[in-house]
C-alpha cells in the first residue's frame, strides 16, 4: 500500500461480493432506480442512505434476487446473478429487512433452530437473548426481535449481510449494539455489509463507504471522510429532505 493509499483504496482491488452494474429496477416499466453502479467488497460496510421513496429499499430487493431487472446486472462474487433468493441465501448472502424477519409464533430458540442456526454463536453475540430462548419471538421486545434478526444472520457464517433499515424505531443504546456487531462481522470475518440507514450519523460512523441515492440515482460514492467538511449542511439537508441542496453537496463532495 503506498503512503496515501487507504484500506477502501486497497479494497477495491478486490472482486465484490456483490455488484450492481448499469442496474435499473422498477416495479413496472417505468425504472425506480436507474442506471445504479454500486459494489460491496469483501470486509466492507456500505450504507446506503438518501430521502424517504430514493429506491433504498428496491436496491436491497433488486440485489437479492426479489425483483427482476429491467436492464443491467447483479453480479454475486464476480459472476451474474440469476438464482434465485433461496439460492442466494444458501450461497451466503443473509438478509435482514425492515419487517423483522422472525417468526412470531415460534420461541427465540425455534427460531434458531428452523434457521439451523448455530444457538451459540448467535447467544455469544447477543447474550441477553439466553434468558430469551423459550420466549415467543411476538413477546420480544423490538430491540431483541432484530437482535434475534440479526444474531441468527451472523450466525449462519454469511459472505455478504443486506439490512434494511435495522434501527427502525430502536432506542439508539440497542441500535449501538446492532451497528457494533455488523461492523466486527466485516472486520473480523470479511463480511460485506451493505445497511441501508435513515441515521446519517451513523452511516457517517460505521462505513467505510456511503452511497447517496436520490430519485433513484446514485449521487454520490466515497468515504465519510469526503462529507466531513460539508457534514452539518448535509445532515441539515438530509433532515429536511432537500434533495436539491442534497445533490448540490454530493456533487461538490465527490472528488474531495
Ligand atoms: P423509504 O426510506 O421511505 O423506505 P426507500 O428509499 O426505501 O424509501 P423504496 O421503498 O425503494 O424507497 O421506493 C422507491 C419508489 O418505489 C417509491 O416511489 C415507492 O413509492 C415505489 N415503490 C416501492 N415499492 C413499490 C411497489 N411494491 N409497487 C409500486 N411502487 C413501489
Amino acid at each position: 500500500m503506498n503512503a496515501a493509499a487507504t484500506p477502501t483504496d486497497a479494497a477495491r482491488t478486490v472482486v465484490p461480493v456483490i455488484e450492481a452494474v448499469n442496474l435499473s429496477v422498477g416495479y413496472g416499466r417505468i425504472p425506480v432506480i436507474r442506471e445504479m453502479n454500486l459494489s460491496v467488497r469483501p470486509g466492507e460496510v456500505v450504507a446506503l442512505v438518501g430521502p424517504n421513496g430514493a429506491g433504498k429499499t428496491t436496491t436491497l430487493n433488486a440485489l437479492g434476487g426479489y425483483l427482476p431487472a429491467l436492464s443491467g446486472t447483479v453480479r454475486w462474487k464476480g459472476v451474474d446473478a440469476s438464482a434465485p433468493p433461496h439460492r442466494r441465501a444458501k450461497d451466503g448472502l443473509a438478509f435482514v429487512n425492515e419487517a423483522r424477519s422472525v417468526l412470531r409464533r415460534l420461541t427465540t430458540r425455534q427460531n434458531l433452530k428452523l434457521a439451523r442456526t448455530d444457538e451459540t454463536a448467535c447467544l455469544d453475540l447477543f447474550p441477553e437473548l439466553r434468558a430469551r430462548l423459550d420466549t415467543k419471538a411476538g413477546d420480544l421486545s423490538g430491540g431483541e426481535q432484530q437482535m434475534l434478526s440479526v444474531g441468527r444472520a451472523l450466525a449462519s457464517n454469511p459472505v455478504m449481510l443486506m439490512a434494511d433499515e435495522l434501527s427502525l424505531g430502536l432506542a439508539p443504546k440497542v441500535t449501538e449494539r446492532l451497528l457494533i456487531a455488523v461492523r466486527a462481522a466485516a472486520d473480523d470475518d470479511n463480511v460485506g455489509v451493505l445497511l441501508v440507514e435513515q441515521h446519517l450519523n451513523n452511516a457517517l460512523r460505521f462505513a467505510d463507504r456511503i452511497c447517496l441515492i436520490i430519485s433513484g440515482r446514485i449521487e454520490f460514492d466515497g468515504r465519510p471522510a469526503q462529507l466531513k467538511e460539508n457534514e452539518s449542511s448535509l445532515v441539515a439537508a438530509y433532515l429536511a429532505g432537500d434533495t436539491d441542496a442534497l445533490r448540490e453537496i454530493a456533487q461538490g463532495s465527490q472528488g474531495s
